[in-house]
């Protein structure tokens, strides 16, 4: 992609209109790039790539509600709401933690600094220059207990509208600044005379490089997103030598409703395809047997793994299941009668009856294991009548005590799933994003080559191009906040490029 055009000449072109080529190139009209440019391949109604999917989910590190209260819309400094919530500090250890733990340790620890390190101050660029529109996450990220909003999960921020709030936020700051967008523009190649910003997304949307890298299985996997990200630029910054790096058999991907669309997300329902109500319930196969452990940790901890899961089954789906408990508790938006296909009984033999007749091969064993489940639920609150279901804690309820163990525990909010009507949704595996990308500087985004490990004069990449950060699994909210704090840098070291 040449940096001039026959009429035109640009200090700077940034590949890709999502969240982080649009931090990239605010950040490198202010760094002092007069004229920047944005290409994208997409057609105008596709603007803003997987950041228009989005919930708008952003993880920093804060000091705790009177940090972040300045900043959001949906709660006043000394409300009577903002009195009732509970909302710990999260603090760069914690988010540190967070990605490395997740990740085994495999993480880039300097990758991992650079985004912890910088994530608060790039919050407040979004709010101050971005104009972003951010608020508390009470539907997402807290649980209403005794009257009080206990926020869990160290995520606490989202958007207004989400992810269309993120992109409509961007397009404003965008024109203002008199950045161009240029649609329908896809890259092929790269010639870099000025400066380049990469933010063209992974490869999520390619069945064939899904199949290269993580498996054939994955050729299945339904799209999440835009389907526009193919992998182009990881295939465009090769060719000029650029290094690959990080998690290639690894991915993004959640419990999706069964009846979305294949090889693409849905502009309309967009992120309320997830089904994420797994904590609250359990989930069975088509053999009738559960596969994870549903209460393993914090849904925004388990959330991105359990997608492969649900693919690894027999036919790549599954179901959740939940009773008259629970049901109430299930959030509107991913579960609510016109977005979803629900099945409903009185009975769990009439539960399994109709699962039968949507693919559940094996009804004894899902009887089989709804009977020990309840079962094991019942010994252990017999043993520790004391410990009490709180969604907003890891309450220890489990299905492990000494009479009863189960092979695969539910580890927390393990309650019975007896009192009918009973309620199951089919699910399946849905791609987010891809782990695996390019290899880039810490400090500056800039691509490193891979015959050096040095940095290619003139080009930088962001968002989920970026290779190192996330492997096998990522704490929810942390890909905003890292696609616009490398955004912002690869906007900076543009404005530097031929001074
Ligand atoms: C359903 C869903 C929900 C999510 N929820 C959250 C959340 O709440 N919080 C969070 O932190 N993360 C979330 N994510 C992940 C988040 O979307 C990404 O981390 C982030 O948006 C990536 O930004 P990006 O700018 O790198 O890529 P994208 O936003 O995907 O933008 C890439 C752009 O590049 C364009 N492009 C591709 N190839 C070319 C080419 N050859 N030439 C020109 N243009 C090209 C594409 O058309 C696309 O517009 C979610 C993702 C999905 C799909």
């Amino acid at each position: 992609m040449p940096t001039t055009s026959s009429s035109c000449v640009y200090d700077c072109i940034v590949v890709g209109s999502g969240n982080a080529g649009s931090c990239a190139a605010l950040s490198a009209k202010d760094s002092g790039c007069a004229r920047v440019l944005i290409v994208d391949k997409c057609s105008p109604d596709w603007v803003g790539g997987n950041g228009y999917f989005t919930a708008g989910a952003h993880r920093t590190v804060h000091d705790g509600l009177h940090d972040l209260l300045p900043i959001v819309c949906n709660v006043e400094a000394g409300s009577n709401l903002a009195s009732k919530i509970d909302m710990d500090p999260y603090t760069a250890a914690d988010f540190t933690n967070d990605i490395l733990r997740l990740g085994d340790g495999r993480s880039d620890p300097a990758l991992v600094r650079t985004v912890v390190e910088n994530s608060r101050e790039t919050i407040q660029w979004l709010h101050d220059r971005v104009n972003m529109s951010f608020t508390f996450s009470f539907n997402r990220q807290a649980y209403l207990v005794d009257g009080r909003q206990k926020f869990w999960g160290g995520m606490v921020l989202s958007t207004e509208e989400g992810g269309k709030g993120v992109i409509a936020a961007h397009q404003a700051a965008l024109k203002e600044a008199g950045i161009e967008v240029w649609f329908d523009t896809p890259v092929t190649e790269l010639i870099t005379e000025e400066a380049v910003i990469l933010a063209s997304g992974g490869y999520e949307a390619s069945r064939a490089l899904r199949g290269k890298y993580l498996g054939s299985e994955w050729e299945q996997a339904k799209v999440r997103g835009t389907p526009h990200n193919t992998g182009d630029g990881m295939t465009l910054a090769q060719a000029v030598g650029a290094r690959l790096t990080g998690d290639f058999t690894g991915c993004h991907s959640t419990c999706w409703d069964f009846d979305a669309p294949d090889d693409t997300g849905d502009r309309q329902l967009s992120n309320q395809y997830t089904k994420s109500g797994y904590t609250l319930g359990i989930m069975i196969n088509a053999d009738g047997m559960r596969f994870v452990d549903e209460g393993e940790d914090f849904r925004n901890y388990t959330y991105a793994k359990f997608g492969k899961e649900v693919l690894k089954q027999p036919g790549g789906f599954a179901w959740q299941v939940w009773d008259s408990r629970t049901t109430p508790w299930l959030r509107k938006e991913e579960y609510s009668d016109d977005v979803v296909r629900k099945v409903w009984a009185d009975s769990v033999e009439e539960l399994a009856e109709k699962l039968a007749a949507d693919g559940l091969w094996n009804t004894t064993q899902f009887l089989n294991t709804m009977k020990s489940y309840n079962d094991a639920v019942a010994a252990f609150s017999q043993e520790s009548a004391s410990t009490k279901w709180d969604p907003a804690v890891k309450d220890g309820l489990s299905t492990q005590s000494s009479a009863k163990q189960l092979l695969l525990p539910k580890s927390n909010w393990a309650l019975p799933i007896s009192s009918p009507p009973f309620l199951a949704v089919k699910i399946t595996c849905g791609i987010t994003f891809t782990f695996g990308g390019l290899a880039i500087d810490p400090e500056t985004a800039g691509v490193l080559l891979d015959k050096t490990g040095k940095s290619i004069p003139g080009l930088f990449c962001t968002g989920e191009l970026v290779g190192g950060l996330f492997y096998g699994n990522y704490p929810g909210g942390s890909g905003l906040t890292a696609g616009a704090v490398f955004g912002r840098k690869a906007g900076i070291e543009a404005g530097k490029v031929g001074q």
